[in-house]
């Protein structure tokens, strides 16, 4: 779509959208609201900043959503410092970093890699599930096989570093049903949604999980419709905090679907965030926080406790910007 027929359209489904929402959905007033009129990308927690840099050079020179998301979340898995994404990540409670992520484009096709060990760009394998098999999804062993007939670069993990730490964890923590804490300091994850200057939207989303958790646990990030979705008529949604919640709530999808009734993208995260309370007794260091842009190039984001930040690039724009929040930690 050519970019005008593409501002045009955006004007149109925001004004039937407000007319006439679907199912009878409340639309709520807008709270924090930002809105670029050119490409825009936006990702999770302070390592977007980087991560959005490297999307950007897709971006201005005119190129496709898709390949900025995946070069943008490249640079968060190369990060061999960073602790909640690619092989520098944590591992789990038996010392395997297991890699989750998933990408999708424009044409609502979509690519997922789940407990994937010692390969060091889950994202471009999701990629590579997407444009070049039939499936969504590979697992474990087969993703891993998949990756290596492709010659995707593999690495040893964890980290010496990491495994120290993993060891140390592992002297105080023998209870095998113990529920692993999950703060400001173990969990993250990249989940990166842009628009490019055509008008299309692409996600990523990639993380190495809880840090700690069980071997075998696979979170959200990896889910489409949980820790992403796309969908290039409404706009894209991308999660991160404590996955289990998420995919209770089908979050990123539900985001979408709630922009579609015409929520702003920052009113639509607060009632997936209000949904998740509205289902958990206890909200002991349970975070989630929701990120998304609509198609006229809204964008905003929410989580259940403060803390979450995103890191936003546009035109005239490269900064961090506070999420809103339900409440303080
Ligand atoms: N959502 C990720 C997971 O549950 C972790 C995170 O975003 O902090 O695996």
């Amino acid at each position: 779509m050519k970019r005008r027929s593409f501002f045009k359209l955006g004007a149109v489904a925001g004004a039937v959208s407000v007319l006439k929402p679907i199912n009878g959905a409340q639309i709520l007033g807008s709270s924090f609201e930002g809105k670029s009129e050119g490409p825009i990308v936006l990702s999770t927690w302070i390592h977007g900043l980087e991560a959005n840099r490297a999307a950007w050079k897709v971006l201005e020179k005119g190129g496709k959503a898709i390949d900025a998301v995946e070069q943008g979340v490249k640079v968060t898995e190369s990060d061999l410092t960073n602790r909640s994404v690619g092989i520098g990540g944590r591992p789990d409670r038996d010392g395997h970093v297991t890699l989750d992520a998933c990408i999708m484009d424009e044409q609502s096709r979509c690519g997922s890699v789940a407990f994937l060990e010692g390969i060091i760009h889950p994202i471009s394998v999701a990629r590579a599930v997407m444009e070049k098999t039939q499936h969504i999804m590979l697992v474990g062993e087969g993703a891993k096989q998949f990756a290596l007939d492709l010659g995707f670069k593999t690495a040893k993990t964890p980290l010496p570093e990491v495994k120290k730490e993993w060891q140390d964890w592992k002297k105080e923590n023998k209870d095998l049903f113990k529920k692993p804490e999950i703060n400001h300091e173990n969990h993250d994850t990249i989940g990166m949604i842009a628009m490019d200057s055509n008008g299309d939207f692409s996600g990523a989303c990639t993380t190495s999980g809880w840090a700690y958790k069980m071997h075998g646990r696979v979170g959200d990030s990896p889910i489409i419709g949980a820790g992403l979705f796309v969908d290039n008529e409404v706009g894209a949604a991308t999660a991160t905090g404590l996955g289990e919640a998420i995919v209770r709530i089908a979050g990123s999808h539900t985001v979408v679907e709630l922009m579609r009734q015409g929520y702003t993208p920052t009113d639509a995260c607060k009632e997936a965030v209000k949904r998740i309370i509205s289902k958990h007794k206890d909200l002991t260091n349970l975070q989630c926080c929701f990120l998304a842009i609509d198609k006229k190039g809204n964008y905003g984001a929410y989580s259940v406790y403060s803390g979450f930040n995103f890191a936003l690039k546009t035109n005239s724009e490269d900064k961090m910007v506070d999420s809103e929040f339900d409440r303080n930690w």
